[in-house]
């Protein structure tokens, strides 16, 4: 489980900063790739990595402003030509269909492979024995959501050794006790699986937002998550100024970590204003609050370990 930075920039393109895509890999989960958001040319940005867009299986929409949306009709549509003949789900406010029906029908766009498009509102918005997705709305003056990403608990590693030991072969009954279930040898011995299984791998949790205040519904997604990803798309002291276009400073993204207990930050969204010699500064401003921060940065890959 990977997260993988396609564009970290606020509001327009910059040299050194896109517009805002993430990539969550889940290629040794599900074979998959997850994407938040799509702005401009971030189709692009995804031809100086390792990922297949037929890999694509679902994008997320945090919210209809143009940096976040513009890339879709064009991803969507290259995703054809490039080998993509699965399904895409694509999730988003009230809006997206219209704009991905639009885009595609008037540039009479025909994909290859099938599309639905879910508008969703709050609450879990995708399950599967895998993973659960829910859904918050933030403070942007339009609807922008924040999603959860929950990784569901696995069973644990079967203690193979010590099956063999206890004269139990390899085969069907070992596949058995894996999943949990009891078994009678021929000899009339039960093995129960507890006994030969270790204790259940915890599933991994992020939290990926979309541009907001400081809001509490951020808090709520934020809870305890192994990696929190929010905007910071003004400086420590600029307050008001976020406040007023409805957007977050570092010092808050990283304020909604510490009361979240998350266990890291990463600040994206940076607004062009800033140029490289700052992006330390600005993560440093949030580190005084919340020391395991870091700041994205275009093409930056964040590996999210098992949990042990
Ligand atoms: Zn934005
Ligand atoms: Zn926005």
């Amino acid at each position: 489980m990977e997260i993988f930075f396609l564009g970290t920039g606020a509001g327009m393109p910059a040299k050194l900063r896109n517009v805002t895509s993430i990539a969550l890999k889940l290629l040794e989960e599900r074979g998959a790739v997850w994407l938040f958001d799509a702005g401009e040319a971030t189709q692009h940005q995804i031809l100086h990595t390792s990922i297949k867009p037929r890999r694509i299986e679902k994008i997320f929409i945090t919210h209809l402003h143009g940096d976040h949306i513009y890339g879709l009709p064009g991803l969507l549509s290259s995703r054809s030509f490039q080998g993509g003949e699965s399904e895409v789900m694509v999730y988003g406010p009230k809006g997206i269909k219209e704009y991905i029906h639009v885009s595609l029908s008037l540039s009479q766009t025909y994909l290859k492979y099938p599309l639905t498009v879910i508008e969703i509102d709050e609450g879990v918005i995708f399950e599967d024995e895998q993973f659960t997705v829910e859904a918050r709305l933030l403070e942007h003056g339009i609807p922008s959501y924040g999603y959860r990403i929950v990784e569901k608990d696995r069973p644990g590693t079967l203690l193979a050794d010590k099956l063999k030991e206890a004269g139990v072969q390899p085969g069907p009954i070992f596949r058995k006790i894996k999943n949990g279930e009891s078994v009678t040898l021929e000899d009339g011995r039960v093995i129960e699986p507890g006994e030969f299984v270790g204790p259940d791998l915890k599933g991994r949790v992020v939290a990926i937002l979309g541009d907001s205040r400081y809001c509490e519904n951020a808090l709520m997604l934020a809870r305890g998550v192994d990696l929190l990803i929010h905007e910071a798309t003004f400086s420590k002291g600029e307050e008001k100024l976020a406040h007023d276009y409805f957007h977050s400073t570092t010092y808050q993204a990283a304020d909604i970590a510490k009361r979240a207990g998350s266990k890291k930050l990463c600040l994206t969204h940076i607004s062009s204003r800033y140029d490289r010699n700052d992006w330390r500064e600005l993560a440093e401003e949030a580190q005084e609050v919340f020391p395991n921060t870091e700041i994205a940065e275009d093409f930056k890959e964040i590996t999210i370990p098992p949990i042990k």
